[in-house]
């Protein structure tokens, strides 16, 4: 059991690797994380930064092969997920940590009712019979405001929008009552009203339950909307984290910046818009030292060479760039 100062998800030092005919990919390296109860943690980056790679990896859902979580730890509730057996992580799948992704038809079953999927979900979780269930489903349709919410479990799902569908999704995964939800893009797939409306729903629930979301996007209005914290992730590692708040106002890492930049702002009657040049390195042969360095207009001696370490130039603000060395740190770049 975790104690009351402990956070709820504790990721360290994580490394996914795949190992494939062009080399092995080193997906995630040297990865720590942490969400407390309650908690609503963003995950942002570029497409391929591995960011989907962590929330499968949180769920052990890595296919080996061609994958392998080749160290870290995964500590959930004070337990290593990555030393517990297939059955035991069933369990803990959709009953205690469950998972949104981003098109919601590549989870909901075709050729099978709403209704028939969503009983099937409470009854593997509570043991109701099934004009209980019956009720529990609609009760949690109408919770994640469904119009016509008893109509809807008689249909399938490719009757239903996909700003309804991925609302089911939510009721189900919210139904089993989770401490931990693992939203990978959920509105991505969505129009913007749809998205609004959406991300207030599960805002909304996720409060009101005390559930701690890790919510994944490379949106980064969406995560400024919506979440306590934030982790921006480049190349396979995490390369700041801070309060959602201090990094909007005041972004450390050049690559947090340049992403900041990027964002089209038409009251500032933007003439083009900011780019990072450059494009993401491959992972099979990543750059040495800082991964960011082709990219980083700032760099300077040691990014070609020496692998940032975090420092933390504010309280809970930390940053993995040498632009934030101390007299220490410079001294050790000296000695490498
Ligand atoms: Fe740029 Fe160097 Fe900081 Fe990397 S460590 S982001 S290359 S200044």
């Amino acid at each position: 059991m975790s104690g009351p100062n402990e956070p709820l998800l504790e990721v360290r030092d994580l490394a996914v690797q795949f190992f494939t005919y062009q080399g092995t990919v080193r997906a995630l390296e040297g990865v720590s994380l942490s969400v407390a109860r309650g908690e609503i943690m963003g995950l942002v980056g570029e497409t391929g930064c591995g960011k989907s790679v962590l929330a499968r990896s949180v769920l052990r859902l890595i296919a080996d092969p061609p994958g392998k979580i080749t160290a870290g730890a995964i500590r959930f509730k004070g337990r290593d997920l990555l030393t517990l057996s297939r059955r035991e992580m069933r369990r803990i799948r959709g009953n205690e940590i469950s998972m949104i992704f981003q098109e919601p038809m590549s989870s909901l079953n075709p050729v099978f009712t709403v209704g028939s999927q969503m009983l099937e979900v409470v009854a593997l979780h509570q043991a109701v019979g099934r004009e209980e269930g019956r009720r529990i489903c609609v009760e949690m349709l109408r919770q994640v405001k469904m119009p016509d919410a008893e109509q809807v479990l008689a249909k399938y799902p490719h009757e239903l929008s996909g700003g309804m569908r991925q609302r089911v999704m939510i009721a189900m995964e919210l139904s089993c009552r989770p401490d931990l939800l693992l939203a990978d893009e959920p509105t991505t797939a969505l129009d913007v009203t749809v998205q609004a409306q959406v991300l207030a729903i599960l805002e909304g629930l996720t409060r009101q339950r005390g559930v701690a979301v890790l919510f994944i996007s490379h949106d980064l209005g969406v995560i400024a909307q919506l979440c306590d914290r934030v982790a921006v992730m480049y190349a396979g590692g995490i390369i700041e984290t801070a309060p959602a708040g201090a990094i909007f106002a005041a972004p450390r890492h050049p690559y947090t910046r340049g992403l900041l930049h990027a964002i089209p702002r038409i009251a500032a009657r933007q003439e083009s818009l900011a780019v990072i040049p450059g494009s993401v390195p491959s992972l099979v042969d990543p750059p040495p030292g800082c991964r960011f360095h082709p990219r980083c207009a700032e760099r300077f001696f040691p990014c070609d060479r020496v692998v940032p370490p975090f420092y933390e130039p504010a309280p809970g603000h930390r940053v993995a760039c040498h632009l934030h060395a101390g007299e220490e740190g410079r001294r050790s770049w000296e000695r490498s």
